[in-house]
């Protein structure tokens, strides 16, 4: 079927003719001439932005993912009406919350602002004087430590520090009973790193209940599979981050914070639209926040063993295009945690292919089309294909087969 502007280009190509005609918007009919669109802008191209096929996964610094049509659509609607911000936030956290099996849920400017958010409102409460004093803890009586296992405390605790809280970094559950004391305010875990440390996430919620401390539990990057989407509120964590803009293709810029009812009541007193607080700027417009919220809701509505397969079927396309080349192997692999979804491992013997890693990503980024795959080592790389637009699997894979080929001696 045609779409519109391709109608309207061929309007003002051909004669106006019999059906043709019947198709003319009738003011254009009356003017006597088919109106012109505008042509769209195109901004990637006015500025010079590269833009590429993402063989790569869901990372910020390439943009996360692509929005559904469905949470554009809720974008350009919204943006055309007033509403009370607080009024939104409200609304669409009780249908995330029911999604989502919490008792609250908040739209927040990603998964990082969510855990600042969180622990604040841990902090705070419902006082007012506290949230204005924020990120000054000293003299306040705001408890100041946060309790993590040591390989859970990466990065994106700063989102944590940024309350003017510290980290206590433990390892055993010995060591946790060691740690908590009279200024804890929190026991933070971070899903990703789970295999890394000693105690599992239904531990750690069992430790925070019998020491009487909250718990947290940051998800960012992890649905697959949908069910995480509740598994933590379920187990009982008293908030729980996650990212909008990663698998669940809403807006990059926001995120869901969600959990105890208290926790989130009092986590919205730092945020917009009241200033004075902390989390001032991390605004999230009424558009990105009803965006969310059908990304969420598609999300949970999706045909996930259907989605499944279809990466399965891609990745097999490619894997089938390059296996059969010498010096070439290949592994399918699903990583356990964060960005869960079939992987291809392409791994090559350096006497045969002469490249390396960082080589051959230049050559598929600097190619037309352009494309990012992710890194493995020296001699691999590793392709995704949950970010791929229809087909797009195809192009990755003869780019490959030909950028191998050429390498091979
Ligand atoms: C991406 C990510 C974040 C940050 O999430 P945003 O939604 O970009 O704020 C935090 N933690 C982990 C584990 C992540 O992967």
């Amino acid at each position: 079927m045609l779409n519109r502007r391709e109608l309207i280009r061929r309007l003002s190509t051909f004669p106006l003719v019999g059906g043709v005609f019947a198709a003319t918007p009738l003011a254009a009919v009356a003017a006597g001439t088919p109106k012109r669109e505008a042509p769209k802008r195109d901004l990637y191209k006015e500025l010079g932005i590269r833009t590429f096929i993402n063989a790569a996964g869901t990372l910020t610094y390439m943009t996360g993912s692509l929005m559904h049509d469905e949470v554009l659509d809720t974008i350009t609607s919204s943006a055309k009406d007033f509403c009370l911000l607080d009024e939104v936030q409200d609304k669409v956290g009780e249908r995330i919350a029911k999604l989502a099996h919490s008792e609250a849920a908040v739209v927040t400017s990603g998964a990082f602002a969510g855990m600042t958010l969180g622990l604040a409102g841990i902090l705070t409460g419902m006082d007012e004087k506290k949230v204005a004093e924020l990120p000054h803890l000293e003299y306040t009586g705001m408890k100041s430590e946060v309790i993590c296992q040591k390989s859970h405390d990466i990065v994106y605790n700063h989102a944590l520090t940024n309350t003017g809280c510290k980290i206590i970094r433990v390892e055993t559950a010995e060591d946790v009973a060691k740690a908590v004391n009279e200024r804890t305010a929190l026991m933070h875990f971070l899903h990703i790193e789970a295999d890394k440390g000693k105690i599992m996430h239904e531990e750690w919620v069992a430790l925070g209940k019998k020491f009487g401390i909250p718990t947290s539990i940051d998800i960012a990057a992890d649905v697959p599979p949908v069910s995480n989407l509740w598994r933590f509120n379920d187990m009982g964590f008293h908030f729980v981050v996650i990212s909008g803009g990663k698998a669940m293709r809403g807006p990059q810029s926001a995120g869901i914070l969600m959990g105890k009812k208290e926790v989130i009541a009092a986590a919205r007193l730092h945020m917009p639209p009241r200033g004075a607080n902390i989390g001032r700027g991390m605004k999230v417009n009424k558009e990105e926040i009803l965006g969310m919220y059908v990304a969420v809701e598609k999300y949970v509505n999706a045909d996930h063993d259907k989605e499944w397969k279809e990466w399965e079927a891609s990745i097999a396309h490619i894997q089938n295009a390059v296996k059969v080349l010498p010096g070439v192997t290949t592994e399918v692999h699903v990583p356990p945690l964060g960005n869960h979804t079939p992987t291809l491992r392409i791994t090559w013997d350096k006497d045969k292919v002469k490249t390396s890693d960082k080589d051959l990503k230049d050559v598929l980024r600097n190619g037309s089309p352009s494309i990012e795959v992710g890194g493995g080592g020296e001699n691999s790389i590793n392709v995704t294909v949950f970010m791929l637009k229809p087909g797009q699997e195809k192009i990755v894979a003869t780019r490959l087969k030909e950028v191998l080929t050429k390498a091979s001696v």
